[in-house]
């Protein structure tokens, strides 16, 4: 169904971050400690939501650790 896919999105949102002593494994530059929430739209009203908390990097962007909350 190809227009149902045009009525759903997604938004990540990073609520809050700190720094944590922790590195990238990739580049090396210091990683942060995000809490991150993913809500879910269909015709952009939301309908799911899910947060959870992540190590990141600042630097390139990747997670390097996830926790579920
Ligand atoms: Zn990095």
């Amino acid at each position: 169904m190809v227009c149902f896919c045009f009525l759903v999105d997604q938004r990540r949102m990073t609520l809050k971050i700190r720094p944590v002593a922790a590195m990238c494994s990739r580049c090396g530059c210091a990683a942060s400690v995000a809490d991150i929430k993913t809500e879910t739209r269909f015709c952009y009203v939301p309908f799911c939501w899910r947060s959870w908390r992540v190590v990141i990097c600042t630097f390139c962007g990747s997670i390097l650790r996830s926790y579920a909350r």
